[in-house]
């Protein structure tokens, strides 16, 4: 993903990336009147979410087109046997040449009309391709979370929205953004997900689009995000108030491009649940780095226990607020 704009982040800025409006960035979510909810908080397993972050990364660094690439892909299938899953196979034209990309969708259905998506790369940087970059925060924790919370949908009648899981490849840019700007040079399987879903009628059934990306940080701050959709951030938010969470979420302010993109310019509501600030100044992000024991167990199972509560409110939430 790709920071557009950060008041705290030296290093973004010095990309030449523009700091936002300040205007904008100091407004405040919008206030909702929001169901109450009972029973216990969701369950969510932070130590197995972990391991799949282990087990995820022990395959080396997972670029398009390389052999541990496919390896994560059987890996993340293998955990889904049991589950409706529907593959988005095709040819990303890239400006390294054609690659085969694969998206992957767990489906649980529910009882209302309607579907939440959640989503993470499983890929891991191209340019990083040779070096020991294995991305465990930056691919691996989404991936692992998604697997968990598919654990946690898993044979439940589910009471609301049908919830979708998607494992989305080719996120990441496959020159440096040095050579070639990100835009037009990443998040290809999110993009062509997006096209599919509006050329087949699917993507007006969708009534939220979640993004978790680099959600294992052991200094867990999810940032508030400037291209997030603000009503369905404040929902994030009570969620995770309601969890006792809320000093993990929306400290900073940020501005990022990322797998939500394509969705928000369709006029899906969109959040991406990130915490750009990996390690001081987020010098962990990108680099060789990025290994497990920046992560912690219970950094998943804040995000994972958070974004379950999310769908439990928006489940009772009739109607949803307009896009
Ligand atoms: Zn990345």
């Amino acid at each position: 993903m790709l920071l557009a704009c950060d008041r705290d982040n030296q290093a973004a800025q010095a990309k030449g990336q523009n700091p936002p409006p300040s205007s904008v960035s100091d407004a405040t979510l919008p206030t909702l009147t929001l169901p109450s909810d009972a029973g216990p908080p969701p369950a969510f397993d932070g130590n197995r979410a972990m391991q799949y972050v282990k087990d995820i990364v022990a395959f080396g660094p997972r670029p398009i087109g390389s052999a541990n690439h496919r390896k994560v892909e059987d890996y993340i299938i293998s955990h889904l046997k049991q589950d409706t899953v529907e593959e988005d196979t095709f040819t990303a034209d890239t400006p390294e040449g054609k690659f085969s990309v694969r998206n992957f969708i767990a489906k649980f259905p529910g009882t209302k009309d309607g579907i939440i998506a959640i989503a993470s790369h499983y890929d891991t940087n191209y340019p990083l391709r040779n070096t020991s970059f294995v991305g465990a925060n930056d691919g691996g924790s989404s991936s692992a979370l998604l697997l968990e919370i598919a654990n946690q949908l898993r044979s439940k009648q589910r009471e609301g929205y049908s919830v979708w899981l998607v494992w989305d490849d080719a996120e990441e840019s496959i020159k440096p953004d040095t050579e070639v700007p990100f835009a037009s040079d990443s998040l290809y399987g999110i993009r062509h997900l997006a096209e599919k879903w509006q050329a087949d009628g699917t993507l007006k059934k969708i009534k939220a689009f979640l993004l978790a990306d680099m959600v294992g940080d052991a200094d867990l701050n999810i940032d508030r995000d400037l291209n997030s959709t603000p009503w369905l951030e404040s929902v994030i938010y009570e969620g995770a108030t309601r969890l006792g969470y809320q000093s993990h979420f929306f400290g900073r302010t940020n501005q990022v491009t990322d797998d939500h993109i394509p969705f928000k310019e369709r006029g899906v509501p969109c959040a991406d649940l990130i915490d750009f600030n990996y390690g001081y100044n987020n010098v962990f992000w990108h680099t060789p780095q990025d290994t497990v024991d920046k992560l912690s167990p219970k950094s998943l199972e804040i995000v994972g226990a958070v974004i379950l509560e999310t769908i439990r409110i928006l489940d009772k939430m009739d109607p949803l607020p307009p896009k």
